[in-house]
């Protein structure tokens, strides 16, 4: 038996700092979740003992990353580490063109002002709360065009974040190509559970839209899980390494919106690549108003140094292979207990179906939120809401958005906990499962009016 990336089912990193954490009690938990309004985006994170939050800037960075802050150049114009930022993207994405944004929605913002006019359409393989958010502000409508199983979550299937190109194709047919602002594929698919997006699928689109002069732009936030689950899964691509695929992946789209702390392995940062010199000169011209300079676009030197360290260690075999088997592992222990997940596991986390989870609560209960405040109770494990709470309203009935899936994320950020860590999720969410009768639902008693599940607040409904 020989140990390579293929194999490998321990963490393929040694740990050189720690970060203790904080074990609490029942009691206390039960104060902290009072007081966060039963919102875990609302509890302080000094209460949380293993934080599933999200994988959103709560990696772990190299050794060699911390190394890099320090050779940050913090020039105010024309930063030594922009151009490495700029190198690095060249090199592992294949876009001549970068933008640095102070996230992954500096980006979005820039390209939704600079591509739509208003009254047009941005078909995506399904909403995300940021994106869709932009393209709204910019006068878009968004449809969505992704296939009909990635709203399911029991639905199998290796790529159930393919684009359903008829879909796509009657938009354009009823819409016309003008009315097509561009199309946005993220790869993977975050609210389908990280479910990924097939390399036959990205050249069909390109193909389809390319002729008719339809642009099509990457949310390209875990294009490198995505490209892992190419190598594993699709024909082909076996022997590939998942930096040649990535740079595939990346040929079939005009540009694309980063957020640098998924990824690229950093803690803030993010960026606009792009093929075209014209989105780029107006890219440079928005992000003045509203980044800074087109040279850091909100990010300091040092972070762009540390993210162009994170964009070639992202691609390392060993590195991914693991982090997306250690979200399988986590994904395996419910399965096995018969815990509703959603299936296949996706690549940044394990998503809780809690319909069937909960099928005592109506989904005007908010379920999910209801789980989630449940775990975080039992065992101090943060986890997020996907479900009507995220979906948010619909601006022209009022009325809540009832989406299909109703999901507890338990979103694994990168290189910080060890497999021992999913263990400890994996107990704590089968107790909750065997008792799962006994969860009540929420009324929901504070609602902001955008992206109200950040602040929402609730109140637990009565026995
Ligand atoms: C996180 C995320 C974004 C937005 O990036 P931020 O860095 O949080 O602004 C966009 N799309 C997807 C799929 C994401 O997961």
């Amino acid at each position: 038996m020989f140990v390579d990336s293929k194999t490998i089912n321990a963490e393929p990193y040694r740990i050189k700092a720690v970060e203790p954490m904080r074990v609490t009690t029942r009691e206390h938990r039960q104060e902290a979740l009072e007081s966060a309004g039963y919102n875990t985006f609302l509890l302080r994170s000094e209460d949380v003992f293993i934080d599933l939050l999200t994988d959103s800037g709560t990696s772990a960075m190299s050794d060699t990353q911390w190394a890099a802050l320090m050779r940050g150049d913090e020039a105010y114009a024309g930063s030594r580490s922009f151009y490495a930022l700029e190198k690095a993207v060249q090199d592992v994405y294949g876009f001549p063109y970068v933008v640095p944004t102070h996230q992954g929605r500096g980006a979005e913002h820039l390209i939704s002002q600079i591509l739509i006019t208003p009254g047009q359409y941005t078909p995506g393989n399904m909403y995300f709360t940021t994106t869709r958010a932009h393209q709204e502000l910019a006068g878009a409508t968004f449809v969505d065009v992704i296939n009909d199983k990635a709203h399911d979550p029991t639905a199998a299937g290796a790529f159930k974040g393919d684009v359903d190109l008829g879909k796509l194709q009657k938009l354009i047919d009823d819409v016309g190509p003008d009315k097509i602002a561009y199309v946005n594929v993220a790869v993977t698919v975050n609210l389908a559970g990280g479910q990924p997006v097939s390399m036959a699928n990205l050249r069909a689109v390109y193909e389809l839209c390319h002729p008719l002069g339809i642009l099509v732009w990457s949310d390209a936030t875990r294009c490198v899980e995505n490209a892992y689950f190419i190598q594993q899964r699709e024909p082909g691509y076996a022997d590939r390494t998942v930096a040649e695929i990535l740079r595939e992946m990346m040929s079939y789209f005009d540009g694309c919106t980063m957020s640098g702390k998924k990824d690229n392995l950093v803690n803030i940062g993010g960026f606009l690549a792009m093929r075209d010199e014209g989105v780029l000169q107006k890219a440079r011209s928005l992000v003045v108003l509203f980044e800074g300079m087109p040279s850091y676009g909100g990010m300091a030197g040092r972070d762009m140094e540390a993210m162009s360290v994170g964009i070639r260690e992202m691609v390392d075999d060993a590195y991914i292979a693991h982090r997306v088997r250690q979200v399988e592992y986590l994904g395996t222990l419910l399965d096995e207990e018969g815990v509703p997940i959603v299936k296949p596991i996706g690549g940044h986390g394990v998503f809780l179906d809690a319909r069937a989870f909960l099928p005592h609560l109506e989904q005007d209960v908010f379920p999910a939120q209801a789980l989630a405040a449940e775990l975080y109770l039992d065992s101090g494990v943060r986890s997020m809401e996907r479900g009507i709470v995220s979906a948010g309203r619909d601006p022209a009935t009022g009325d809540h958005r009832r989406p299909k899936l109703e999901l507890v994320r338990l979103t694994v950020p990168r290189r910080v906990y060890t497999d021992r860590h999913m263990e400890v999720v994996a107990d704590s969410v089968i107790r909750l499962y065997r008792r799962r009768s006994e969860i009540r639902g929420l009324a929901m008693v504070y609602e902001p009016e955008t992206l109200r599940f950040f602040t929402a607040r609730f109140a637990p409904l009565g026995a």
